[in-house]
């Protein structure tokens, strides 16, 4: 080696000798980012004003650099660039996605997380943190199907079984449970993992695969129905009523025609808490209809599965503990950084038919918690989990969840009350609906297909508008009721923040209301 590669050598083994305590430059790094991000989040309201061709000037240089930078350069450009245009999802204003505000307590925890970078694919790589994510596991299976003590004891550290899985959020979950719920059917002599999907129909005489779920489901089962060689046209949206709920008789006479067609049933799938309305199916009727099916039930609890936490809102959720299998979202109503979910198992050998081995990495007998995850190497997400449950505790939960309750029913009070807006989804949750709509008291003076069309054109523009003026934020999407000729246009808001109060959000109606009435008026112009 040359004398000058040496030296660079020795300058690259510092940087992974962890000297922060002794690097007065690296300290003033830290401190000066910490003063930064909490300047950010406290005081940036949704996100600056910026053109998207601006900021991929940002982002322009397609090669390399050769040669390194300082860790103090790199960190001014990410602080001017990425950070400065970031989205402050924390705001109290910010009302519009699942995104959860971090509770602060998650910035020193985290850290912890990322020095130590164990794998949680074997436990070679993360020895503690295997127990530690298996009591996770355990507790969240607790909320949701509250077996015995007795029935943890016996389950919870066992290696051999799974009463779930960590993944990186709801879409892996749902993709494992019906990944799980195929295998599971078409188990037996020959598996279906190991013949593939056309030769284990034939052998059972089946002439293809469906997965039932309401037609709010969540895209992602999809992305399963594709991936798992189901096809997306074999995922049967079931028509629902005036609350968004699945229509249970709807859902029969498509198992019945299903059945008499050699379709075979690879779950139904109930929804607690759409991502669109909030709505929760009656899993009740649904986990009695899936049981007379001898078919795999799937709750999907990505958003509403908390709900659990509060003694006065529980029983929506009522026969989620019948379901095979449950997916819950940690990064949206736990309150952990993005990158977290979960599918939780009613019983330890619901995930036996996917258990996978590889001898040099999840072997056989193994505690390795590899064997029953789609994901390889994963991070151990399960530190922030076991965090926010017992820093919150059940109680703190509780309370997040019933105001953030409260605080949509106030809302859909409010816009009950006003002139202009119109509630499209009366809350179930903390997730609703609504539409600019200044005809709300008066008959229009258009058919409804263009007074719809008219309306459509105006809350798209209104929720464009707000959204680049970044004040605040609300979300939108299109909605295909039976009580409306056409699909129509709604805003669309998620309370989980405990910081919003009702005085923000009569600031968002007001603000909306003042851009609403401007665009109404631009069209009338026009018009
Ligand atoms: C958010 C959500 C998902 C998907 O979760 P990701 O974490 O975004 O992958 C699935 N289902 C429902 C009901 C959701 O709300």
């Amino acid at each position: 080696m040359s004398k000058q590669a040496t030296a660079s050598l020795e300058r690259l083994r510092h940087i992974f000798s962890m000297p922060l305590d002794r690097n007065a430059a690296l300290l003033k790094i830290e401190a000066e980012i910490s003063t930064n991000l909490l300047e950010f989040l406290r005081h940036k309201i949704v996100a600056e004003r910026i053109e998207p061709r601006e900021l991929e000037k940002f982002f322009r240089e397609h090669s390399i650099p050769a040669a390194p930078l300082f860790v103090s350069e790199q960190a001014e450009f990410l602080l001017q660039t990425a950070v400065r245009h970031a989205v402050n999802t924390a705001t109290p204003k910010f009302i519009g996605h699942m995104t959860a505000p971090m509770p602060s307590f998650m910035l020193p925890l985290t850290k912890i997380m990322t020095a130590l970078n164990q794998n949680m694919v074997k436990t070679e790589t993360s020895k503690s943190f295997t127990p530690l994510e298996r009591q996770v596991i355990a507790m969240l299976h607790h909320l949701i199907y509250r077996r015995s003590r007795e029935f943890y004891t016996r389950w919870m550290h066992d290696s051999t079984a799974a009463l779930g899985i960590f993944c990186s959020g709801g879409t892996l979950a749902n993709i494992t449970a019906l990944w799980a719920a195929r295998n599971t059917l078409l188990a037996g002599e020959e598996a279906v993992r190991e013949i593939g999907v056309g030769t284990a129909l034939r052998q059972r005489n089946l002439h293809g695969l469906a997965v039932l779920v309401s037609r709010l489901g969540h895209y992602s089962l999809a992305k399963a129905a594709d991936l798992l060689g189901i096809g997306r046209a074999a995922l049967i949206a079931i028509e629902t009523d005036s609350r968004d709920r699945i229509n249970c008789k709807a859902l029969a006479a498509q198992l019945r025609q299903l059945r008499a067609r050699k379709i075979g049933i690879v779950a139904i799938v109930g929804i607690a808490g759409s991502t669109e309305t909030g709505s929760v199916d009656p899993l009740h009727e649904l986990a009695n209809i899936a049981a007379g099916e001898g078919c795999h039930l799937h709750v999907d609890a990505a958003w509403g599965g908390p709900t659990l936490f509060s003694a006065r809102h529980r029983h929506l959720l009522r026969g989620i503990e019948m379901a095979d299998t449950v997916t819950l979202d940690a990064h949206k109503q736990l309150y952990t950084p993005m990158g977290v979910g979960l599918l939780l198992c009613r019983t330890a050998t619901v995930l036996r038919d996917i258990e996978q081995q590889a001898a040099y990495i999840v072997r056989v007998g193994s505690r390795d918690q590899g064997k029953f995850t789609l994901d390889g190497s994963r991070p151990g997400m399960a530190l922030l989990v076991h965090s926010a449950l017992r820093v919150f505790g059940r109680k703190g939960f509780e309370l997040l969840i019933d105001y953030g309750i409260e605080q949509a029913a106030c809302f859909a009070n409010l816009i009950e009350a006003s002139e202009a807006f119109e509630l499209i989804t009366p809350p179930q949750l903390n997730v609703l609906t609504y539409r600019f709509n200044p005809c709300k008291r008066r008959t229009p003076r258009q058919d409804a297909v263009t007074h719809t069309k008219l309306l459509n054109r105006l809350n798209i523009s209104l929720q464009r508008k707000q959204r680049r003026r970044g004040a605040s934020f609300v979300s939108r999407t299109t909605l295909h009721l039976s009580a409306h000729p056409l699909p129509i246009v709604v805003l669309r808001v998620v309370l989980a923040n405990p910081l919003t109060t009702t005085a923000h959000l009569q600031e968002i109606l007001a603000e909306q209301t003042e851009i609403g009435l401007e665009l109404e008026a631009g069209l009338r112009d026009a018009g």
